[in-house]
């Protein structure tokens, strides 16, 4: 069965997850990612919310509004709850899934603390807009989340150093993984130190996260296996794995229970290796978006994303009218889409009374997308036998 996603997992990562007696691995995993991803300084988390809700302290920003995609990962507007501040949800653009800085502008007040530059899928975000809105508001702080994106490229600048600090999250359905875990860099000294300072005072260690981590490793090594995870995803359907694979609640805003446990060593170690995967890792996922993009133009029923020479793909994003009925008919061939991101957080009861910046579109997409699988065991066969079904569905309807 070809899987929605797949983290590129070797024998390598197991073994260095294994070496439990090694020290310093959370040190060493961050100066490695503060170089790959450019950037001065690198700090660990558990999760990427847990680095925003803290990165929003270390900035001072408590009480303000904070501006965001309406159509992003809602963990972030979770995140932004936490840590006593309110999200103000912005629309995305015509061309494009990112948010529209026209009504970015908009949305500024005398209330607004920060602007959360997402690029979603991977997209880079406007660095001009970026810059623009700078300049003309310096005391708004803007924030680059990165969990799509690591280091997409705006031009050719990549986008998480142009800002006050960037998150990342390293899940195992990220571009890159540490199991699980989340990312800050910065290159604000001050701010890195104030960073510092309140996770060694708010987060602890626990004995049994590292075991817990290792043994997740493993099922998640094995479960992913092409031939059982046929059985894997029939049991993910039936709700027999929600404790593993339910990320978040839709209708309350909350954050794991062990959202304040320090990154264990263990995941430092599987992030190490990742660090050294990661050229390749977006290399593979440009090249297969590049066949998406060539064999997909002639399918006249499906609205391709803005190619984009930056972008770094954590999916590969389509939109059509029968978005749940494609889905179910590629699962009868063995081969799993994804739907993400299939909701629209002012949309949700939790978030309705929230100030929201429309433009009539995001709300659209919820029943629209199509996430075609694009991560490092995709080959070019995969790409056209996807290709050839997508034809051959559109080919029934008509
Ligand atoms: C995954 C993700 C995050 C952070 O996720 P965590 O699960 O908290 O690590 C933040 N923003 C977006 C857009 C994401 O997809």
């Amino acid at each position: 069965m070809i899987s929605r996603l797949k983290p590129n997992l070797s024998i390598r990562e197991i073994i260095s997850a294994s070496c439990f007696w090694k020290k310093d691995s959370v040190e060493l995993f961050e100066k490695n990612f503060a170089e790959l991803m450019q950037a001065k300084y690198a700090l660990a988390f558990p999760y990427g919310r847990t680095a925003l809700v803290l990165g929003l302290e270390a900035l001072g920003i408590s009480k303000k509004e904070i501006i965001c995609p309406a159509y992003t990962c809602v963990v972030v507007a979770h995140a932004i709850m936490t840590s006593d501040n309110m999200p103000v949800f912005v629309d995305s653009e015509f061309d494009s899934f990112n948010m529209d800085w026209h009504l970015v502008e908009a949305a500024i007040n005398e209330n607004t603390g920060a602007i959360i530059a997402t690029s979603i899928f991977g997209y880079p975000v406007d660095l001009d807009a970026i810059k623009y809105i700078k300049k003309k508001y310096p005391h708004i702080k803007i924030i680059q989340d990165c969990a799509h994106s690591f280091s997409a490229e705006w031009g050719k600048e990549p986008v998480q150093n142009i800002g006050d600090f960037a998150i990342y999250g390293l899940n195992i359905s990220k571009i890159m993984t540490s199991i699980f875990g989340g990312m800050v860099t910065t290159n604000d000294e001050e701010l890195y130190k104030r960073l510092l300072e309140i996770r060694n005072k708010k987060l602890n260690r626990t004995l049994l996260k590292p075991i817990k981590r290792w043994l997740y490793l493993i099922m998640v090594f094995f479960a992913f296996n092409r031939t059982i995870y046929g059985l894997v995803n029939k049991c993910e359907r039936l709700g027999i794995l929600n404790k593993y694979v339910k990320y978040y609640d839709e209708s309350k805003i909350d954050m794991p229970a062990d959202y304040l446990k320090l990154l264990s060593s263990v995941e430092a170690r599987v992030g190490i290796i990742q660090c050294k995967k990661y050229q390749k890792i977006i290399a593979h996922k440009k090249e297969i978006a590049g066949y998406y993009y060539q064999y997909l133009k002639q399918i006249s029923e499906i609205i391709l994303p803005k190619q984009n020479e930056g972008a770094t793909y954590s999916h590969f994003v389509i939109q059509t009218s029968q978005a749940k009925e494609i889905i179910k008919y590629f699962l009868k061939h063995k081969i799993q889409l994804g739907s993400l991101i299939d909701y629209h957080i002012p949309s949700m009861k939790t978030y309705e009374n929230a100030r929201y910046l429309s433009n009539n579109l995001s709300e659209k997409w919820p029943d629209k997308v199509i996430n075609l699988p694009i991560h490092s065991h995709v080959t070019l066969s995969d790409v056209q036998k996807i290709v050839s079904y997508l034809e051959a569905y559109y080919d029934k309807n008509i």
